[in-house]
């Protein structure tokens, strides 16, 4: 780990609105020095596969498991983006079935979610490896320092230069900083740091920039949806009824359903190796609550495979599975932004040499994966220029 070094740039997060982000400036200034610092072992943040060790061969998305383009007609930028994307085959239409299950647990293909309207597409690997070529594209990757395992608890803005720590007591300094995610501007912060202010607005205090102190103000109203996902690593026999080949098939519950049944949506997802992994998202609050207080997660599971049976008694296309079916629980505390969005228009502070993305901002994207992607690259345009 390298101490005390110099960056141009140092992006806080590894998801894929930084990779976007990353990837666009480097292309526009390769001359620059920049770090990558993120907490996870690896990029794509909410939009990454799990590589189990213990379950050899499997890759599970276990976040966002697809993407959808709700209108990118209007927005040449995300177009062009997403043409790009496709050019360079990292990813591809997703005509994957959608079944939304109705009342009579009866499959209609009427598409009404919020993660399925507009375009679906998907990724012709993994999540994480989407995030991955996007940040290799151009061949940049060896440009960029990268840092892993590393969580940022501090920030602090002197002589015109970011200072940020982290909780190994590393520290790095940088003309420019850029935050994919709100961690750092959110009260959640406190609680998850374990520390008693705000590091933006340690850094930053009150009516230093108006535009800070608005971002601050926003996020204090914004909310977040935890979620729980259940990775299902299937036995050896387990199949479709019906010869359905393509690699995702998801299934979405309706509120009642929801209600009943504890899930959101159940996503089916073929493996490398022919077994069928299965990916059950829930943001029942009641039943995330039930599993924290929950003494035995083995009975907390079998409770799973239960409502998942019952769910699919009669369905002519998912069979039963079987108590010695794998489940490994993934809880995400802060799924996905909720309530108010930060507008676009307070994204870059020039006197703060700091810039903002991530599905936290304003637009049809919000929460999403689209979100994301437009609010990197409208950052990058944003600042380009002014870090020249
Ligand atoms: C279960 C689930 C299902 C979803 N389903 C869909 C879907 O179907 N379609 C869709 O479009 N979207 C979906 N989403 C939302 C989607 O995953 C997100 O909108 C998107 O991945 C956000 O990307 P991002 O780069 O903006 O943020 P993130 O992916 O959150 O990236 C931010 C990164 O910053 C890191 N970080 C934060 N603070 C620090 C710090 N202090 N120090 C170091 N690192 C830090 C985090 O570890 C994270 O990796 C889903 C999300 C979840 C969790």
């Amino acid at each position: 780990m390298k101490s005390d070094f110099t960056y141009d740039l140092v992006i806080i997060g590894g998801g894929i609105s930084s990779c976007v982000f990353a990837s666009k400036y480097l292309k526009n200034n390769i001359t620059k020095k920049i770090a990558l610092i993120e907490i996870g072992r690896g990029l794509g943040g909410r939009s990454s596969t799990r590589i189990s060790k213990r379950f050899k061969g499997w890759k599970l998305n276990h976040g966002a498991p697809n993407f959808n383009i709700s209108n990118s007609k209007n927005n040449l930028l995300l177009k062009n983006y997403i043409d790009e994307l496709m050019q360079n085959k990292f990813i591809k239409i997703d005509d994957s079935d959608i079944c939304f299950l109705n009342e009579d647990l009866n499959s209609e293909t009427q598409k009404k979610s919020k993660f399925t309207c507009g375009v679906n597409y998907l990724s012709l690997d993994s999540m994480s490896q989407l995030s991955q070529k996007i940040i290799e594209s151009n061949n940049l990757k060896g440009k960029i320092d990268f840092y892993f395992e590393t969580l940022i608890v501090d920030l602090m803005f002197k002589n015109k230069e970011w200072l940020i720590t982290s909780k190994n007591g590393h520290k790095f300094k940088s003309k420019y900083l850029i935050c994919s995610s709100n961690l750092l501007l959110h009260k959640r912060s406190l609680k998850i740091l374990n520390i008693n202010q705000i590091p933006l607005r340690k850094a930053i205090p009150i009516n230093y920039d108006k535009k800070i102190d608005s971002i601050l103000n926003f996020l204090d109203k914004q909310s977040f949806i935890p979620r729980l996902t259940f990775l299902i690593y299937t036995n050896r026999n387990y199949s479709y009824k019906d010869f359905y080949s393509k690699k995702q098939r998801y299934f979405y519950l309706g509120k009642n359903l929801e209600k009943k049944y504890k899930f959101e949506r159940i996503i089916f997802q073929l493996q490398e190796n022919n077994k069928l992994g299965i990916v059950v998202h829930t943001k029942n609050i009641d039943f995330i609550n039930s599993f924290i207080n929950s003494k035995n997660e083995e009975v907390f599971k079998q409770k799973i495979t239960t409502n998942f049976n019952k769910l699919f008694e009669n369905n002519f296309i998912v069979n039963k599975l079987t108590f010695d079916d794998e489940i490994s629980i993934m809880k995400w505390r802060a799924s996905q932004p909720s309530g108010i969005a930060v507008p676009l228009s307070l994204q870059f502070s020039k006197k703060y040499r700091i810039g903002f993305c991530g599905d936290w901002f304003e637009g049809e994207g919000f929460g999403r994966i689209e979100g994301s992607i437009l609010s990197a690259l409208i950052l990058e345009k944003k600042i380009s220029d002014l870090i020249k």
